[in-house]
């Protein structure tokens, strides 16, 4: 016994990438103790250690093919042996012993074949504590249960609609457009700022004029996976109120839609040149299939900002719409209006200029475009659809 534990001391374990097949595994009994030989197909890393009550021994190996015939009968020393894959890049032995026994020594010897190995281990009988570990193998824990699905920052383009000499709808009580927009805009981003994961910009940050194809070029440009532009409407009739949300329509079908794209699509005539819309760049951009899938996403988003502002807004009758609005033409990022309200019904605007209420919008709006990222493997209601 002590001429073969001075032999195996002198063993150097070198470590190796490779992944060893199993080929074999054996036990005898040795006076004072148990020999445990695996028979590997080529050099490998391990891990040895033993564990009490019941006592084991456990041998871990890198990710291995299992191509042992025969295990040892029980007996030998052995009660019985387990074995299978553990963690993401082990494999596991437990050997369950008939004594309590401490390992000595664990390493490998020339085996089978020129490159074929043995992993010795010896064990002394005996329940003396050993918490040692022998080898260099270390396996990877289990990835979390839950990996973050996100691989990238989504990114968001807010735009505060009109500014600047364009004031927009200039409501009850003097409230102007512009502020109410620019407000809520910057609360939105805030907010999602907050959330990993989000890369949010403003096409204005200040009280400034923009025309309509520059904000859809600032969205384009910054590679935005979203586009919402804010606005708030007017009405000749005061008692009209509620929010709603606009995405493109490939024709206007709603004339008291088109009636309100009209007066936002006039903010490029206010700025003093004509708005660059080309009708036929648009049609023919239409029919891409590539704007039917950003159609198809606008109306999810639209979906998720209407299911988000519905307990805590008043909503315009039927708020989901669409409209011909130059804002929303990026044929390849999906965009939705937001109409906050009517600044021409009472109500409404005090609501809008009101800095609680602001924040209730925008936390709304910023809980439907998370909803949008995130909520896509959730329970949404799609009926409207
Ligand atoms: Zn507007």
């Amino acid at each position: 016994m002590r001429r073969f534990l001075l032999s195996l001391a002198i063993l150097v374990t070198l470590p190796s990438a490779g992944m060893a097949d199993v080929l074999g595994v054996r036990s005898a009994t040795r006076g004072d103790g148990i020999r445990l030989v695996i028979d590997l197909s080529e050099s490998s890393k391990f891990r040895a250690f033993e564990l009490s009550k019941p006592s084991r021994v456990v041998v871990d190996l890198p990710k291995l093919a299992w191509r042992a015939n025969a295990l040892p009968a029980k007996g030998r020393g052995l009660a019985s042996i387990r074995h299978g894959p553990f963690r993401t890049n082990a494999y596991r032995l437990v050997f369950d012993l008939e004594r309590a026994a401490t390992i000595e020594s664990a390493g490998l010897i020339p085996g089978r074949g020129s490159k074929g190995k043995r992993l010795v281990i010896d064990l002394r009988y005996g329940d003396r504590p050993n918490s040692k570990k022998f080898g260099t193998f270390e396996p990877l824990e289990n990835p979390p249960p839950h990996p973050p699905k996100r691989t990238k920052e989504w990114v968001v383009m807010i735009d505060a609609g009109h500014g600047g000499v364009d004031p927009g709808t200039i409501g009850v009580g003097r409230v102007l457009e512009k502020h109410v927009n620019l407000a809520v805009a910057r609360k939105v981003k805030k907010l999602l700022d907050s959330k990993p994961g989000y890369d949010v910009h403003l096409t204005r940050s200040k009280d400034e004029f923009l025309r309509l194809r520059q904000r859809v070029r600032l969205g384009r440009e910054s590679g935005a996976d979203l586009f919402i532009s804010i606005h708030a409407d007017a009405h000749p009739d005061p008692k009209v109120s509620g929010a709603s949300i606009y995405t493109l329509s490939e024709k206007g079908s709603d004339r008291e839609a088109e009636r309100l794209a009209r007066s936002e699509n006039a903010a490029d005539l206010i700025g003093g040149a004509p708005l660059e819309d080309d009708n036929n760049e648009v049609a023919s951009i239409l029919i891409d299939l590539a704007q039917r899938e950003t159609k198809n996403q606008s109306l999810a988003v639209a979906d998720d900002i209407l299911f988000a502002l519905a307990p805590t807004q008043p909503l315009l009758r039927s708020p989901k719409r669409s409209a011909g609005f130059a804002v929303l033409k990026a044929p390849d990022v999906p965009s939705v209006l937001i109409e906050l309200g009517f600044l021409t019904n009472r109500d409404d605007a005090r609501r809008l200029s009101r800095k609680k209420d602001q924040d209730a919008i925008a936390s709304a709006i910023a809980t439907g475009i998370i909803r949008y990222f995130e909520g896509a493997n959730t329970a949404r209601s799609r009926q409207d659809r």
